[in-house]
């Protein structure tokens, strides 16, 4: 006989956790199946998914020391502040984070405790059904257990994609976990892909003074960004900070030797190589569905092997869910968690709904990029008329106080509505700027309306403000 629940989820990350404890919040007996991917040193196993063990967290852990570094370094000194010497223990920006992360995790374990939430340690694998009910096998440190739902939700994430021919080994040659966890500063540092990974941890890396060099195949650099968000970062990175990015590459060969890594590429007709003492690959990240059982209950994957779904994360079969990386639209952590409410909501007999134009994308390099809704690109393609209003942070009083005037704020308005269409910042903060642009398109505001709100002074938020005006051509202050 299976233990029942109302509620089993299948993975402990962000939309695994979160589904998790929404779906006990609303009186479902709920279970949370998790593996063993991030054990704890004694074994135990860890929640929270790449997310908090090898993606957002960590990263933004090391980005925040690597930035404060960069910052003794280089801008201390127009405020006056003179350091005799500078250095970086790198043990100790790696154990900083390594305790933000367990500090985090076992968070998460107090909140299952908290909320009720069973977690069932081991590797979860669909079996069949017995009536209505799906049977999940648990294959645990003691053993095999079987458990059964009416619900079973999918969380259970993505990993890195490698190329073939480029063996990672986490020590030399490095994708996300490997690459949170390096011991010293590398000399050369060689990164494939300047997506999202390559260019946050190529940032680290660069501030604590590495010889870092991006190699990209495509030939734009950050395409689903905005086209002027691209051009400003590009600048940014590649003159001001001295990255080294080549686009339009195609690797052909990496070899490693005593001390360190070969990559021999082209760009073009031209044949090139990068020596490296590490490398980095970051070329994104696949759903991880082996040994899920997939056949066993007749889910469907598409081209990219994500779960199929509909618009509210539910399979083909009934009482079968998939949130978070394992399925379609954008790999990030919180369009997990949102999907993760709606589905245990929907479960329990609510609307929960998931409004996917208005899921705010961050990249937190220096400065940060973050934006909402849709690109100019996208609205020039679809034929939409729109309006543009856009101001730089150099206008702005707090931005000068705080030396840090690079990036803009990009307001796009429909030409005929004013509904904001989308919302673009690069510059200092823009993470934190942008929620009032979620806020706006979730209400379905017009530029107008931001226009007509009082921005704090003096504030970095005035930029939108200020952006919001311009697309009214009425800018006070630029
Ligand atoms: P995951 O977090 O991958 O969790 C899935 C869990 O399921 C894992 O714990 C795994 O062990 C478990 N699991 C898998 N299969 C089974 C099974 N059969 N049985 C039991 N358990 C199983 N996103 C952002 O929004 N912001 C960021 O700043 C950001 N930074 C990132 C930085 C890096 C370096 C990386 C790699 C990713 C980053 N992301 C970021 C992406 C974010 O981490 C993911 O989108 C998010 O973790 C996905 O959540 P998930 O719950 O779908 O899957
Ligand atoms: P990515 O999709 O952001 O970027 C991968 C890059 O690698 C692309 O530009 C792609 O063109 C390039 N590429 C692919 N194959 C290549 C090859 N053979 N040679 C050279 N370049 C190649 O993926 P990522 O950087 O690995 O990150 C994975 C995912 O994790 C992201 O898509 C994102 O969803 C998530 N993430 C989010 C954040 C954030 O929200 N701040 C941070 C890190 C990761």
């Amino acid at each position: 006989m299976s233990k029942q629940f109302d509620v089993v989820v299948i993975g402990g990350g962000p939309g695994g956790y979160v589904a998790a404890i929404r779906a006990a919040q609303l009186g479902l007996s709920t279970a949370c199946v998790e593996k063993d991917s991030y054990a704890d040193p004694k074994g135990e196993v860890r929640l929270g998914g790449t997310c908090l063990n090898v993606g957002c967290i960590p990263s933004k852990a090391l980005l925040q020391s690597s930035e404060l570094y960069d910052q003794a370094a280089h801008s201390f000194v127009m405020h006056g502040i003179g350091l005799d010497s500078l250095k970086i223990d790198v043990g100790t920006m790696v154990r900083r984070k390594d305790n933000i992360v367990a500090q985090l995790t076992s968070g998460i374990r107090g909140l299952f405790k908290k909320n009720k939430v069973t977690l069932l340690p081991g590797h979860g694998r669909f079996v069949g059904h017995d009536g209505d009910f799906w049977q999940v096998e648990v294959a645990g440190k003691d053993g095999k257990e079987l458990v059964s739902a009416k619900n079973v939700i999918v969380a259970t994430g993505s990993k890195a994609r490698h190329l073939d021919g480029v063996p990672v080994d986490n020590k030399v040659i490095c994708d996300n976990v490997g690459a949170l966890a390096f011991d010293a500063v590398p000399k050369r540092l060689g990164v494939i892909g300047a997506g999202v990974i390559g260019l946050e941890l190529g940032s680290v890396w660069k501030r604590l003074g590495a010889d870092v060099t991006i190699l990209e195949a495509l030939p734009d650099f950050l395409s689903l960004a905005d086209p002027a968000v691209a051009r400003e970062a590009w600048k940014t990175f590649t003159q001001k900070q001295g990255l080294k990015i080549h686009l339009d590459v195609r690797i052909n060969k990496v070899v490693t030797g005593k001390t360190g890594v070969t990559v021999e590429y082209e760009v073009g007709d031209e044949a090139k190589t990068l020596e490296c003492d590490r490398l980095i690959v970051s070329v994104g990240r696949i759903p991880n569905t082996e040994g899920l059982g997939v056949d066993e209950v007749g889910l469907e994957l598409d081209a990219r092997g994500q779960i199929v779904v509909d618009e509210h994360c539910q399979t083909r079969q009934p009482g079968i869910w998939a949130v978070g990386d394992v399925v379609r639209g954008p790999m990030l952590a919180h369009k997990g968690m949102e999907e993760g409410v709606m589905v245990a909501e929907r479960i329990a007999g609510q609307a929960g709904h998931v409004n996917y134009d208005a899921i705010p994308w961050v990249i937190y390099t220096h400065p940060e990029i973050a934006w909402v809704g849709k690109t100019e690109t996208q609205l020039k393609n679809s034929g939409a008329e729109y309006r543009v209003g856009q101001i730089p942070f150099a206008a702005n009083g707090r931005a000068l106080g705080q030396g840090d005037t690079t990036g803009f704020v990009k307001v796009i308005a429909d030409a005929r509505t004013d509904r904001v269409l989308g919302v673009h910042v690069i510059g200092n903060n823009a993470s934190e700027l942008i929620v009032e642009a979620v806020v706006a398109m979730e209400f379905g505001a017009a530029s107008e309306d931001i226009a007509r709100m009082c921005h704090a002074h003096p504030t970095l938020s005035e930029v939108m403000h200020e952006a919001a005006l311009a697309v009214d051509k009425r800018s006070l202050h630029f």
